[in-house]
Order: C-alpha cells, then structure tokens, then sequence
C-alpha cells in the first residue's frame, strides 16, 4: 500500500521538497508497512513558509469577508465531494477504522470550514457612545498563525485551526503530528483548489524541533497547539518570550459520572463511546467512569458483554469497529499501564491484552480507586477504569480531584441533579446524558492543565483576531496648558 504525496511540504500555493531534511517514514499502523517517505522541514522550507504566509496574510484580510467565505466554502463543498477517499487516506494515516473516518474525521473539518465561513462576514466591532465623542473597535486578525497537530485526529485538527485562522483574516502554518503528516496536506491541496490564494495555508513537516521553530520565529502572532500537557508547556512557554497569542489543546483523564437513575444502556453505550473509539485515543475521553453502587452490577455486566463483542480488525473493513494504537511505542505504553493496574490490585473484567502488532483488546477495569495510576494518569488507549461511589457530594469532590480539566459527563434522569452537578465540575467541555459529542457549533477546550482558550463556536473568533479600539474626538482638545 502506498500513500505518497507529491512532495513533504506544501509551501506558497504548492508542493515542495528539501530532501535536505531528516527522512520521515510514513507507517500504516495496522501493518506497520511503510506507506510514504518524507523529509522534516529544513530552515529553508521553515522560512520559505513563514515568509509566504506574512507576504500573503495583508491581502487576504483586506478582502471583505464573504470574499474569503466564498472560497472556504467552496473548500467544504470539495471535502465533502472526496469524503470516500479522504477516509481512506485518514485510516492509512492513522489506523482508525474506515467507518469512524468515514463519518467522524473530515466531515467534521468540512464543518468547521462551513461554519466559520458562515461566521466571518457578521463579526463587527462595536460603537461606544461617549458623550460628545465615541470609540469605535474593530476586530482585526492576527497575523501568521502557527498550528501544530496530534496524531489522533489529523485532519479535524488541521480544519478546526485553519477555518476560523483563514475565515477570519489570518494566515497560517501547520505543522501535523510527524506521525500523521498525510491529511494536512490533501487539506491545503484543496484550499488551493478552491481559491485560497498562495502562502495563506502552508504545511510543513517534522518532529517537535520543526514544531519550536515555527513557534519562536518574531513574524508568528499566535500559536494553537494541539498535544499533551508536557508539550503544551514548552510551547506556551516558547510563545510566552514573544507574548504570542495561544491556543492550548492538551490532554485529560476526564470523569463520566453514571447515576443510579440513568438509562443503562445509554450508559453503557456512552462509556464505551468514550473510551474506545479512535481506540481511546482522545483527548476528552471519560476515562474515569465513577459508577454508583444501585446501577454498578447490572453496569459491568452489560459493559463486558458489549465490550466483548467489538470487533478488531483490517481499518479498512466497514465491519471493523476498533483498530491498531497509533505506533508500536503507543500500545507498549498502553500495556504498561495496563500490567501496573493489575499489580495495584485493579479488577480486570475484560480485556487487557495485546492481540497483534499495535492491536491493544478493549479493556475495562472496575474496583479502580482515586490513588491507583491509572486513575490519575491519560493513558491515551482502550483502556476503562470503573471507579465506585456512593453520593453525590462525594463523586463531584472526587472527579474534581485531579490537574486536568477538559471535559466531564453525567448520566441521569434528574435534571436538577444534572445541572447541579455539571455546575460544580471543573472542565472545560460537558455532556449531559451523551458524551464525546462535539460539533462545530459548541465551543470545545479545556481548563486547568488541559488548556486555553476554545475552539468552534462564537468563542474562537476571540482566539483569532484582536480589537482595535478607535477614540473619535469630535470636538476642539481642551487642554490645560
Ligand atoms: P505531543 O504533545 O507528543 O505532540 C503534539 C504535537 O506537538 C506534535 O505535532 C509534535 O511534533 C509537536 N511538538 C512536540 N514537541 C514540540 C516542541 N517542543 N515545540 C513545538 N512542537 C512540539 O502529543 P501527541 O502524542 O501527538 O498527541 C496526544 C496528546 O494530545 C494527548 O495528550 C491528547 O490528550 C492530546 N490531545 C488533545 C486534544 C484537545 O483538543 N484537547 C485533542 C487531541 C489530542
């Protein structure tokens, strides 16, 4: 199987190559066959994208918004049209089954490219009366963004940075995860298709010292990371020397709280969904399924009998419902963390096990206590822990208890209680009787350790321009000298 682009890099309206550059093998995770071939990104190809994107960026935003709007929709209208081979190209990338791709991954850019073109034209500063005179804002972009990527959703991370940056004014230059290059660059292929004039979206390509160099260089207004939390803090960290804007995307152990009252099979359904698709590998997984002690048995057993019955398999098979972890490194991570929750006394109910390759079983653990690594630590694999409880002041203490702050759910079928205890939780992203849901229209991030700032929703147009406040004097200056 092959999956080799043009070139490594996609620079100035079009493909380019340093073959200068460290090489960076492209593997199928499912096979661990080598797909592609590319090179990291040299200084040149560095500076090449950097100064496309700060030549191009004063035209683009002079254009009146539905300007830009026109093309990013056109861009939505192509990724939609190529869905089929796009997830195909996705679960090369990444291992995830075809039928997540199919659904999941680019349908989910196409609509964060729709929204913000929708939402572009009606941003509008504000008047601000002031007696005789009055103040004016206007919303300007940034400049040169700087996205940097995970490897769990390549391409919904690459749309989520580059529609509101583009939609908005900015420019900007993506570096993907040196793990799933390939779908950033089918992204600015069809951007360009579509009309998006030379150097606006630029890829280029390497490990974490490409990603540093983007993020220090003096012409970058702002950086949106998207990463785990050690990587987050050398990059804010980074920006900070520049006072850069950022964006923080970072990871969680995030708690699902499961009520004696809720529907079980929903229940179960949701904690399966947010630990096991894309092979639990994301971010705002409910790693930590608090379960109360009336629902706790009748829970476990349906949760074992439809865990049992996931099929894993060829990504590339419509029937296959889990796939491979991400790389050989990943699922030793993950059985790691699997072998020290058995030593620490956690109760394996299913699971556990490495089938093949990067295969990981989906696993589930219950008697999970607040101490035990497992239940403090993102584990990033299909990897459940079922935690006990009784009451509700003690779960929302407990689910609190932790650095992270990305995302939490409830199930039950009080809503008082739902609201209630959604209001004391402390994250970023919250579901009510649903989870990992998480369209375009609803703003998404973090707190605590799991980040700044949001994306989607109204609440990005804050993460990609900045006010200008204009003063309007209207009469003669009285001054006292
Ligand atoms: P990672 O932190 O290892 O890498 C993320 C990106 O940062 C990669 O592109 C990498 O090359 C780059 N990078 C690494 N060091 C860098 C440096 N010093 N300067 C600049 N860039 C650097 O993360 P990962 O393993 O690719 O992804 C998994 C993590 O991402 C998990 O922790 C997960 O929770 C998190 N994540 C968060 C979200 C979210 O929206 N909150 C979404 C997906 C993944």
């Amino acid at each position: 199987m092959r999956a080799q682009p043009i070139a490594s890099h996609f620079v100035n309206g079009a493909y380019l190559e340093d073959a200068a550059g460290a090489p960076l093998e492209v593997l199928y995770p499912a096979t661990g066959e080598v797909i592609a071939l590319l090179h990291e990104a040299t200084p040149a190809v560095i500076e090449a994208a950097l100064a496309a994107a700060s030549a191009a960026q004063g035209a683009w935003a002079a254009l009146r918004p539905v300007e830009r709007a026109r093309i990013l929709r056109r861009a939505a209208d192509l990724i939609r049209e190529r869905n089929p081979d796009l997830a195909q190209l996705e679960t090369l990338d990444t291992g995830k089954p075809i039928q997540e791709t199919l659904v999941a991954d680019w349908p989910s850019g196409a609509d964060a490219i729709e929204f913000f073109a929708g939402l572009a034209p009606s941003v509008t500063g504000e008047t601000i009366p002031l007696g005789r005179d009055f103040a004016y804002t206007l919303r300007e972009p940034l400049g040169v963004c700087v996205g940097i990527g995970a490897w769990n959703y390549p391409s919904q991370i690459a749309c989520w940075k580059a529609a509101p940056a583009l939609a908005l004014g900015n420019a900007m230059v993506f570096k993907p995860s040196e793990l799933t290059p390939l779908g950033a660059l089918q992204l600015a292929e069809i951007l360009a298709e579509a009309g998006l004039p030379p150097g606006l979206f630029n890829v280029v390509q390497g490990r974490g010292a490409v990603g540093a160099s983007l993020v220090s260089d003096g012409r970058v207004a702002k950086v949106s990371l998207t990463g785990s939390v050690p990587t987050g803090r050398k990059v804010y960290a980074m920006a900070a020397e520049g006072v850069r804007h950022v964006t923080m995307e970072l990871g969680g152990k995030s708690p699902l709280i499961i009520f004696d009252d809720a529907d079980l099979e929903s229940a179960v359904g949701a904690a399966m969904l947010a630990n096991f698709y894309s092979a639990g590998q994301v971010c705002s997984n409910g790693t930590r399924v608090f379960v109360q002690a009336g629902i706790k048995a009748r829970f476990l057993d349906r949760l074992a009998a439809r865990t049992a019955a996931i099929r894993l398999g060829d990504p590339l098979d419509v029937d296959t419902q889990m796939g491979p972890l991400i790389s050989g490194l990943q699922a030793d991570k993950v059985m790691g963390y699997v072998t020290r929750a058995v030593a620490e006394g956690a109760r394996l109910v299913c699971g556990g096990t490495r089938t093949q390759g990067n295969f990981v079983a989906p696993t589930v653990f219950a008697d999970v206590t607040d101490a035990m690594e497992l239940a403090r630590e993102e584990v990033f694999g299909p990897v459940m822990a079922v935690l006990d409880f009784s009451t509700e002041n003690e779960v929302v203490t407990r689910a609190n208890a932790t650095q992270f702050g990305l995302a939490a759910g409830v199930f039950t079928a009080d809503l008082t209680r739902a609201h209630r205890v959604i209001a004391a939780l402390q994250a970023g992203t919250c579901w009510i009787n649903a989870y990992n849901l998480t369209p375009v229209e609803m703003p998404f991030g973090g707190s605590k350790l799991s980040g700044v700032g949001r994306e989607n929703g109204h609440a990005a147009v804050a993460h990609y321009t900045q006010i200008k406040s204009v003063y309007v004097g209207m009469g003669p200056v009285d001054a006292p000298y």
